[in-house]
């Protein structure tokens, strides 16, 4: 196999779908590496994997199934640039100039980084551009904070010493990613784990393997020293063979429930540090008195942007009574009415799911809707072309308990609920086992307090939904996670803290029994 370890010769291969492209039959197919100690390596065992087009469905790429001694060179050679101090040694002001340059290249790059994660999960390129630009601003953040991120001096509680806390960096973290949005998730973790001076191993999706290697190429061309950014490319096993690496100090997940939950229990057999961004089915609330045009266009952005593919998809809307049938009329015309297509194309505005899996899982949920006798207002059915699309989908007047108003469909699928009064809204909400987000719309700014407060989620959107930004954190309740992503205090999931005691010399007498543990 021709390892492509996107360098500038090989970049070409990576263009733009209107040039000859990967998997297009004038064009070579591409092999994909392992990035491992800052160069490509072939899986040990010669296995691989195909990278295959959603939109197009057509594979386009072999890439390297990491087996778990794949993993185990790769964790070694975080572990030896971890030990040596390439990174973690450098000035933290050091470290920022590399990631402000990595932000740079992202932005060069951003079309290719953008067309390459659209060729594996067909998401909307309208979307996934400005996401990119997004990245590069992550990173700046990130490179901001690596210069002010210490510890403290605090006051001692015993006369004679000098108290301080330092923040240092944990060792190998171990990224595991998912498909829907793979550079933008695996940036809150890559970005915050370099500032504090980690080096990583990261197991991108399956589905998208290859933006991620890009990436990391573009991490050694900023100046990040090999070794210190490693990526494994395969399933299942590939992960849990970083989680189940001693030398892993920690595992920063993002992914379904089930999953985060397994992995959660295999760390902590060893004590190793984790941080989950898990799934969600997240209530956006409609009052009588929203303005309902702007509040149709958040919700069609909460669950049809994406195609549903997002984990904080406003799956569930809630809608007052006296509003409840004009504006399901509403959201039903405007979703069946949306123009599926290309994903490339900027008119295009419903893309295709990203694989034949989630395809196929999402199918099970129309039939599993059509069991449970729902009243479906639009969609529900495959649409008849090539990829894997979906129609739109609403369902009215969902029971509470049916496994459409519960379940985490992860597609463009809708469930709405009818409510009288505030109080009946808020049980509703808050009636899943999730919580990572939340979309209140009303024109009443007290009522909006009021539910913001009494809302169980990690982001709650008020007349608005699906913004998200890098000075806030991101994470969920219950079963959506544990610990935030993002924002001021993200260093610290990615840091320890030391405490010292100096004693500066006043009080030489031997101390014993005074508080010691
Ligand atoms: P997934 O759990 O199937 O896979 C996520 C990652 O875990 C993949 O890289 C996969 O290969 C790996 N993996 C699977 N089994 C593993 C194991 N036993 N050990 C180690 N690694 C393993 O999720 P997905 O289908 O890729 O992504 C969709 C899910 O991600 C949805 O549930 C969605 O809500 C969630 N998600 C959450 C957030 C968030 O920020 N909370 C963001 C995006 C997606």
């Amino acid at each position: 196999m021709d390892l492509v370890s996107f360098s500038w010769e090989t970049r070409p291969l990576t263009i733009l779908r209107a040039q000859p492209r990967l998997g297009h039959p004038d064009a070579p197919a591409a092999g994909f590496g392992l990035l491992i100690g800052g160069g490509p390596a072939a899986a040990e065992s010669g296995a691989t994997f195909s990278a295959r087009d959603p939109f197009l469905e057509q594979d386009w790429g072999q890439v390297a199934l990491a087996s778990p001694r794949d993993v185990d060179a790769a964790v070694r050679a975080a572990n030896r640039a971890f030990a040596d101090g390439r990174w973690s040694g450098m000035l933290a002001g050091e470290r920022a100039r590399i990631l402000l340059r990595l932000a740079d290249l992202i932005e060069r790059d951003a079309a290719l980084l953008t067309s390459q994660q659209v060729f594996e999960n067909g998401k909307l390129v309208s979307e996934m551009l400005p996401g990119t630009t997004a990245l590069a601003g992550d990173c700046r953040f990130f490179a901001g904070l690596a210069e002010t991120h210490g510890g403290m001096t605090v006051p001692p509680t015993r006369h004679g010493f000098t108290t301080f806390t330092l923040k240092e960096p944990i060792g190998v973290v171990g990224a595991i990613t998912p498909w829907n949005t793979p550079l933008g998730l695996l940036g809150w973790k890559l970005f915050p784990a370099l500032a504090a001076g980690n080096t990583i191993v990261i197991k991108p999706s399956e589905i998208t393997p290859t933006s991620t290697l890009m990436l990391a190429q573009l991490c050694l061309e900023a100046g990040v020293p090999p070794g210190v950014v490693n990526v494994v490319t395969g399933g299942s096993e590939t992960g849990a063979a970083l989680v189940e690496h001693p030398d892993v100090a920690k595992i920063a997940f993002t992914g379904s429930t089930a999953t985060g939950q397994a992995i959660a229990s295999r760390a902590a057999l060893r004590s190793a540090r984790v941080t989950l961004e898990l799934g969600g089915k997240s209530p956006q609330v409609v009052f009588a008195d929203a303005d309902l045009d702007r509040a149709v266009n958040g919700v069609m952005a909460g669950i049809f942007a994406a195609t549903g593919q997002s984990c904080m998809a406003g799956s569930r809307v809630l809608v007052e009574d006296q509003v409840f049938d004009r504006f399901c009329d509403m959201l039903a015309e405007r979703g069946s009415s949306m123009i599926a297509g290309d994903p490339l194309d900027p008119q295009t505005q419903l893309g295709p799911l990203a694989s034949k899996a989630q395809l196929e899982k999402v199918l099970s949920y129309f039939a599993i809707a059509a069991a449970e006798g729902l009243e479906c207002v639009t969609g529900s059915h495959r649409l008849e072309r090539t990829g894997y699309f979906v129609a739109p989908t609403v369902y009215r007047d969902v029971p509470p308990d049916s496994r459409i108003a519960r379940e985490e469909i992860f597609g463009p699928v809708v469930a709405l609920f009818r409510f009288r009064n505030e109080e009946e809204a808020v049980v509703l909400a808050n009636d899943t086992a999730f919580g990572l987000a939340a979309g209140i719309w009303t024109q009443d700014v007290g009522r909006a307090h009021r539910l913001l407060h009494r809302i169980r989620a990690g982001t709650i959107w008020v007349n608005n939904y699906r913004i998200i930004g890098h000075t806030l954190p991101f994470g969920g309740y219950s079963q959506s996670g544990t610990g935030r992503e993002m924002g001021a205090h993200a260093l610290d999931a990615y840091t320890e803290t030391k405490s010292v005691w100096v004693d500066t010399g006043n009080d030489l007498e031997f101390r014993t029994g005074q508080q010691e543990i």
